[in-house]
């Protein structure tokens, strides 16, 4: 089963990346061996490439070994294009103009007594064939739900066997299936979960492999994979690594960084065994 690890390059990699590499490494060994390392660098303003060579050298310290040769998502903008250009034709996305700060204000006033959308859908009328550069591209939710009705989908599903095999049912309803989210931000032209379920489909990545944090994002990207039609991977949300306080580890803090552990001289196998991943 091909697994992969898809940081993105804009800042050290630490603890919880390590743990994250080495689960989805140690699925992958025990099927095909193949791991997949994608670099995850659309948003070129933030992604540094001190970053990214950190990344390469943290992983074979480590121990890891990975297909080549490695895919870096700046150079698949096509293919997101081609994505976007999909859900385009099937009706699906419309241009927004809408300024962070206008959404904010949309927010202040609740309405029905509805849980308040962050986004109300104010450019849902507007259509692509007048996008802007200076446009984000939204997905038209209820739309997209309307879609897959007609095509029998009562939910949408997935199999997360980090909990036991467990089938995960999404309803339509799902609070996580709501919002009008962004599949291509503007300039950019794609958008984190876009990129990722084009790039899972055309690596074959059978089993996603992330931390439990990425457990929210499964249902928008799960409902991406049925309207592009593609194929859908079993999940594996791994528990997560929190610092002394509970709190999720940070990339800018510099205590948990492979880098700075590396070069003080602990032993990946030292590592491994306070992340509990050796018996
Ligand atoms: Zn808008």
């Amino acid at each position: 089963m091909p697994t992969r690890f898809a940081p993105s390059p804009t800042g050290h990699l630490h603890l919880g990346h390590a743990f994250s590499a080495i689960t989805a490494w140690n699925i992958s060994q025990k099927t095909d061996k193949k791991f997949i390392l994608r670099i995850e660098d659309i948003d070129l303003q933030r992604c540094k490439v001190e970053y990214e060579k950190q990344i390469f050298d943290d992983l074979e310290w480590l121990g890891l070994t990975w297909e080549k040769p490695v895919i870096r998502q700046k150079n698949r903008f096509n293919s997101y294009r081609e994505a976007i250009d999909i859900l385009g034709n099937k009706n699906l996305i419309y241009p927004c103009s809408c300024t962070r700060k206008d959404i904010n204000e949309a927010l202040s006033a609740p309405q029905n007594n509805k849980i308040p959308k962050i986004y109300t859908g104010a450019c849902r009328n507007r259509s692509m064939s007048e996008a802007k550069k200076t446009d984000n591209i939204r997905i038209n939710i209820d739309k997209s739900i309307n879609y897959l009705k007609k095509l029998n989908h009562k939910s949408l599903v997935f199999v997360d066997d980090y909990y036991q095999q467990n089938l995960i049912n999404i309803p339509f309803e799902s609070q996580h299936l709501q919002e009008d989210i962004i599949v291509a931000r503007k300039e950019i032209g794609t958008s984190y979960h876009l990129s990722v379920v084009v790039d899972d489909a055309f690596q074959d990545i059978t089993h996603v492999v992330r931390g439990a944090d990425l457990f929210s994002s499964t249902p928008i990207q799960r409902l991406l994979q049925e309207l592009l039609e593609l194929p859908q991977p079993l999940y594996h949300h791994h528990r997560l690594i929190l610092d002394e306080d509970g709190k999720r580890l940070a990339k800018r803090e510099a205590s948990t960084a492979l880098s700075i552990l590396r070069e003080s001289g602990v032993k990946p196998i030292e590592l491994k065994r306070s992340l509990d991943l050796i018996n």
